[in-house]
Parts: structure tokens; C-alpha cells; sequence
């Protein structure tokens, strides 16, 4: 029922299908910790195994608790299904995997988490799919890019360090005349972007950040729109319209609008086909997690929102802080994309970088003592990383550059703290002169 709501505050608490358990009536969710569910006979057995009935067989491939999990995420964005994977990055990969076999492509933005960069230029190399990067600068470079074997686009709504948002509406449309539907990673952006509402396809998140929330639980989730057509250029997306030998010869993109009475292809092929076979399931207790964090997910963005702008508004005046990067200090193209994609708030990210370069940064990190020093977003606590020192530090200087890391940048992550605590910790640290401030009690 309210999964009709368009109020992300009701939809963590209420969305999809779940009022109550229906076994027990508990309202809170059950963990459902169990492998595997008896078949009613042989006959309810096969129609399960032939999708001619949906439920329950293997926890590799569904579980109740983390359908629970799948079908509010999927209401969060306005998506039609969604599987819920052990990890972020799992999503990622899996998303390109139901699409893109050995011998295709994918046109990417080179603005990317670290582990997705990786995975772009090495693993799925390794696998036979070539990543050809576009420049978002430059939407049509996604055009020129793409050919008979481009299978996906990808970018990340709100990529760090720069937190330039993506152009999703611009490379959507390109893609849909196309026949290549346009994957979008919103981990750093939910509530405040749906992507849906602009034409992706497909959105990943990495549920390990400020869905969860609370630092407990790695987990991933992979979103269909339910509305991308696989088979008005079948050449383009063979794998949704030629048989499947690993399933009785389906066509999925042909068989399952008849089946299911939806068009979540895409969302079934991954869950009957990627997860039976690579097997990268989230555990029912991690779904559980991070259902706990769903519930306040809106509250606690709005928050960490609010303080992130707080926080910005002291930053910009600090003589230590030679920039500011936050997409509400934006200008011109940049502001128009800001204010077009985030439009609940300009997210919880800030990039400050700092007058003194490489030895201001790693200062700067060591006096903390609210932050966490930590490779991690989307906490509910404040976090800090230098990347010149940490994650980018086996790139040249050029590269850092190219990056958009800076030897003296910092990335913080806001968090729910009262916001005089934040900018108390923020101050001393940036004044290194304030050892003795104790910011808990
Ligand atoms: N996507 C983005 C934007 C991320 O920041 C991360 C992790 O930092 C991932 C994907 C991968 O998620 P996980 O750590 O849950 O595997």
C-alpha cells in the first residue's frame, strides 16, 4: 500500500509489500536465518524450479527477510524489483554481468570509486569486457564511443573526490535510442537523487554506506526501473533475446513480461541465473541490518544534509582551507547539474582542500578527534580520509591531479553529530594549536 508514497520517510519504514510477518504478525522484521524452505510436493517443487510460481528454494537466490529488504529499496527509488547481493561492489559487477559477456562493451565515466575503477580496468578486462571511458564533461562522448557491442553505459550520481554529478538525463537519452540502458551508482546520493526520474535503467547502490547507516553490515543492492525495453534492438542486449541453455532455452527478454506480468527481466536474470551460478548472496542477518538502517535512512540524511551545509559555511571563511568543494558551491554548469539531479539537499560529502598541501593533510587527519580516520562514507559518524596519503597515494602527482585529489585535499563524510561538536573537531584540527579540547566527555 505505501509503496505508492512518494515520502521516503514513510516508504524506509512501510515500502513494498511487508505490514507484518505473515507466519507470526510481528511487525518488526523476522531474520529469517535459514538455507532453505520445504517444498509443498514434487509438483509445487518443479513449478518453483520453471517459474511458473514464485516463492521461496534456496536462500542463495531469495530469503524473506531480505525480500523485505529488496522490495523497499525498490520503492525508495520508484524501481519495479530489486536484488539485494552481499556487497556494493558485488552490485556493480553483477549489474554489468547480467548484460555484457566476453567480447562486449560498457562506456563509462572514469569519475569513480576506487574499487569500481579497479574492477573496470583490470577484473573485467581479465573477463573479456573492454571499458571504454567517456568524459560526462561531454555526454555525446558516450555516442561516440558506443557500438554494435556496447551493452551498458555506467556512472556514479555523485562521484568523490569532485562531486560533480552525473549528466543522467543526457547519456539516458542516448542510450535509449540506442538500446543500451545507462546503469547509475547512487550510494552517495540517496533520497536527494532518483536517478529513475531522469531515465536510468538500472541503479546500484552499496548498502554498506548510508542506507545501512551504521557501520555493521556490507551489502549491495542492484534496482530495475522495469522500464527499459530489452528487445526493441535485440542485436544490441543478445543475452535478454537469444535462448538461455542454462534455463531451458528462456528468452528472458520475451518470456518473463508474460510470466511475471511485469517487465523485470533484468531483475529475474540476475537473481535466477548470477546469483544460482556466482552465488554472491547477502546473509539474512545483514539484511536485517540494514532494514534497521532504511527505517531512519530519510531522518538521518536530512541531518547529516544540514550539517554538512553548516559545516561548509564555517569552512569557506577558515584562512586554512584554500577551497571548498561541495556541489552547493557550485558554479554555472556545474550549479545547473547540482541543482537538477540533487534535489532533497546537496548530499553529506565535503572536499576541503587545505592551504598546507601534503603535510597540512596528514596533520590536519592525525589531530582529529571526533572524525573517524576511515576508508568508509555514509556513516552516521563523521569521517575523514586523505586521499594524497591513503587511497590514491600509489598514484603519480598527475594522476592525483587527474583525480581531482590534490595533495592537500580531504574528504569528510558528515555524520548526525549535534553540528557544534562537528565544527568544534573541524577547528582544532585545522588550527593544530588546540590539543587539549576534548570534544566527548
Ligand atoms: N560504490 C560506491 C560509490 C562506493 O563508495 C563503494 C564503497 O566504498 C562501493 C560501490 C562498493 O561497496 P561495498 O564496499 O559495499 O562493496
Amino acid at each position: 500500500m505505501t509503496s505508492a508514497s512518494n515520502h521516503p520517510e514513510t516508504i524506509g519504514l512501510h515500502g513494498g509489500q511487508y505490514r507484518k510477518d505473515p507466519a507470526t504478525n510481528s511487525v518488526a522484521v523476522p531474520i529469517y536465518q535459514t538455507t532453505s524452505y520445504q517444498f509443498d510436493d514434487t509438483e509445487h517443487a518443479q513449478k518453483l524450479f520453471a517459474l511458473q510460481e514464485l516463492g521461496n528454494i534456496y536462500t542463495r537466490i531469495m530469503n524473506p527477510t531480505t525480500q523485505v529488504l529488496e522490495e523497499r529499496v525498490a520503492a525508495l527509488e520508484g524501481g519495479a524489483a530489486a536484488l539485494a547481493v552481499a556487497s556494493g561492489s558485488s552490485a556493480v559487477v553483477l549489474a554489468i554481468q547480467n548484460i555484457a559477456s566476453a567480447g562486449d562493451n560498457i562506456v563509462v565515466s572514469p569519475h569513480l570509486y576506487g574499487g569500481t575503477y579497479n574492477l573496470f580496468t583490470n577484473t573485467l578486462k581479465n573477463m573479456g569486457i573492454e571499458v571504454r571511458f567517456a568524459d560526462p564533461e561531454n555526454p555525446e562522448s558516450f555516442r561516440e564511443l558506443s557500438d554494435s557491442k556496447t551493452r551498458a553505459y555506467f556512472g556514479e550520481t555523485l562521484p568523490n573526490p569532485k562531486l560533480v554529478p552525473f549528466p543522467i538525463e543526457e547519456v539516458a537519452a542516448i542510450g535509449h535510442a540506442l538500446g543500451i540502458p545507462l546503469i547509475v551508482d547512487n550510494t552517495a546520493a540517496p533520497i536527494t537523487c532518483r536517478p529513475f526520474d531522469h531515465g536510468a535503467a538500472i541503479i546500484v547502490h552499496s548498502l554498506t554506506k548510508y542506507i545501512g547507516g551504521h557501520g555493521t553490515s556490507i551489502g549491495g543492492v542492484i534496482i530495475d526501473s522495469g522500464k527499459f525495453d530489452w528487445v526493441a534492438n535485440p542485436s544490441q542486449q543478445p543475452l535478454f533475446n537469444t535462448p538461455d541453455g542454462s534455463y531451458h532455452g528462456a528468452i528472458w527478454g520475451e518470456l518473463i513480461p508474460e510470466v511475471l506480468g511485469a517487465p523485470i527481466a533484468y531483475a529475474v536474470r540476475a537473481r535466477v541465473v548470477l546469483l544460482r551460478d556466482l552465488g554472491a548472496a547477502l546473509s539474512p542477518t545483514n539484511a536485517f541490518n540494514i532494514i534497521q538502517g532504511l527505517e531512519t535512512l530519510a531522518l538521518r540524511f536530512r541531518e547529516q544534509q544540514e550539517n554538512a551545509a553548516k559545516l561548509v559555511e564555517f569552512l569557506t571563511s577558515h584562512p586554512a582551507v584554500k577551497n571548498v568543494i561541495y556541489p552547493g558551491l557550485f558554479k554555472e554548469g556545474q550549479k545547473a547539474l547540482a541543482q537538477k539531479y540533487l534535489t532533497r539537499g546537496f548530499g553529506a560529502l565535503i572536499g576541503i582542500e587545505l592551504a598546507g598541501g601534503l603535510e597540512a593533510g596528514k596533520a590536519f587527519i592525525n589531530q582529529l578527534k571526533l572524525f573517524y580516520h576511515v576508508a568508509n562514507i555514509g556513516d552516521s559518524r563523521s569521517l575523514a580520509i586523505h586521499p594524497a596519503s591513503t587511497t590514491h597515494s600509489q598514484l603519480s602527482e598527475e594522476d592525483q591531479l587527474k583525480a581531482g585529489a590534490t595533495s592537500g585535499y580531504v574528504r569528510l563524510s558528515i555524520g548526525i553529530e549535534h553540528i557544534d561538536d562537528i565544527i568544534l573537531d573541524i577547528e582544532q584540527a585545522l588550527d593544530q594549536g588546540a590539543p587539549d579540547v576534548k570534544i566527548v566527555a
